[in-house]
């Protein structure tokens, strides 16, 4: 085993090498949780949108630990181009219909959906009870039931629940998680982060019908900034107050366009977030006792950038998504942790409810409690 690298062992693993072998040779937690001793797992997309179109499916082209095994699209007319572009057989394709007989194929070890919000509690409840590990994508489900409801199918399925976080695998993200964890600047005193675009599409797309996306900015955008507040300050936090604008109320019929946001947290740092579907914003800052840092961007997928009071921070840029993926299917075959699990997720809604209903009364102060280290992952 010495003289073999992890992925030439692995490989030998599906080509048969006896299972005594490899037992003895595996870490317990190892055996655990890779009881298929498979290589590279299997996933299928639920949703051929833009995001897996242009960002899901090419990464998986380029990942070490899965790779895209099936599709599930409520579209027949894009099964044909899928195909032939990713080489899918045509049993592993799947419509929203016969779905469930996903639970047969051997070949799809994980779901991923990426469906319009709505969506999400149906389709990740559906793939657990088939047995299939589930990746969710953000926001995580409608309300915080719809959260609770997909994480408990989660575990009576006993598969794993991990959300679509794709900047808790990025170097410029753990860099920041590392001052933090390490206090480079010492204690936060204040952290702002923005997450916005300007929405110019049609009024009918369904990110602006809160029937199928359950909010407008705050549910979308707002997620990261209520992640890059979490995660710049390693703390959740214990209050909120918020507050809404509308400068486009004819666009924005049915959902929020604007809203800012602070929060308290127990040390005493301040946090301040603004999202928007009306504004170019993308950045992270954070101020110190013996510093600064800064990221802007901060959550988009082109390469994120990002400074200190000490110079210019300089990382490597891979796709987001590819080490996002890797990341989750490395948890599920070698019992890594799972760096963005299910009641992360659940979490960012309990504080997007808790913003909604501050704003619902006139910007009150929202207390908020979660159990220690609630929502923090690997
Ligand atoms: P999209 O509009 O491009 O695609 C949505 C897909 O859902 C389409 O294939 C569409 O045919 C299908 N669909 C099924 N029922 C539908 C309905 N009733 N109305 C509209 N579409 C329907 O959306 P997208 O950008 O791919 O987003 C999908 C999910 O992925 C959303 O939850 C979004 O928040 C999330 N997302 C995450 C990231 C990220 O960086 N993590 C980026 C983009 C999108």
């Amino acid at each position: 085993m010495n003289k073999l690298s992890r992925r030439t062992f692995n490989s030998k693993l599906t080509k048969g090498v006896g299972g005594a072998v490899i037992a003895a040779s595996l870490p317990v937690h190892c055996i655990a949780a890779n009881p298929t001793q498979k290589k590279k797992l299997g996933i299928a997309l639920v949703g051929l949108g833009g995001y897996s179109t242009y960002q899901l499916a090419p990464a998986l082209q380029d990942t070490e630990h899965c790779y895209l095994a099936g599709i599930v699209t409520g579209t027949p007319a894009k099964e044909g181009a899928w195909a032939n572009n990713y080489g899918i057989p045509k049993t592993h394709i799947y419509n929203y219909r016969n779905f469930d007989s996903i639970a047969d194929n051997k070949d799809i070890d994980i779901v991923y959906v990426v469906l319009p919000n709505s969506m999400h509690a149906e389709f990740s409840i559906r793939a657990a009870k088939a047995g299939k590990h589930v990746i969710c994508e953000k926001p995580m489900a409608m309300n915080v039931e719809e959260c609770d409801a997909i994480i408990n199918a989660c575990k009576e399925a006993g598969v794993r629940l991990g959300m679509g976080y794709r900047l808790h695998s990025e170097p410029y993200t753990n860099e920041v998680k590392r001052f933090v964890r390490e206090k480079t600047f010492g204690n936060i005193n204040y952290i702002t982060a923005d997450a916005a675009y300007r929405s110019m599409g049609s009024p009918n797309q369904w990110r602006l019908d809160r029937e199928l996306s359950g909010g407008g900015a705050l549910v979308n955008m707002g997620v990261y900034a209520i992640q890059s507040l979490i995660y710049g300050t390693g703390e959740n936090p214990i209050s909120v107050s918020a507050q809404e604008f509308s400068t486009r109320p004819n666009y924005f019929k049915d959902t929020d366009e604007t809203i800012t946001a602070q929060f308290e947290f127990a040390s005493g740092a301040v946090g301040n977030m603004m999202t928007s579907h009306n504004v170019r914003a993308n950045r992270l800052f954070a101020s110190c006792e013996r510093g600064w840092y800064e990221l802007d961007p901060a959550s988009t997928y082109i390469p994120l950038a990002g400074r200190t009071s000490n110079g210019e921070l300089n990382f490597e840029q891979e796709s987001q998504q590819k080490l996002q993926m890797d990341d989750f299917a490395q948890h599920i075959l070698y019992g890594t942790p799972n760096k963005a699990p299910g009641d992360m997720g659940k979490r960012d809604m309990m504080i997007v409810e808790a913003i909604y209903k501050s704003i619902a009364q006139g910007g009150k102060k929202m207390p908020l409690s979660f159990s220690p280290s609630f929502g923090f992952g690997g």
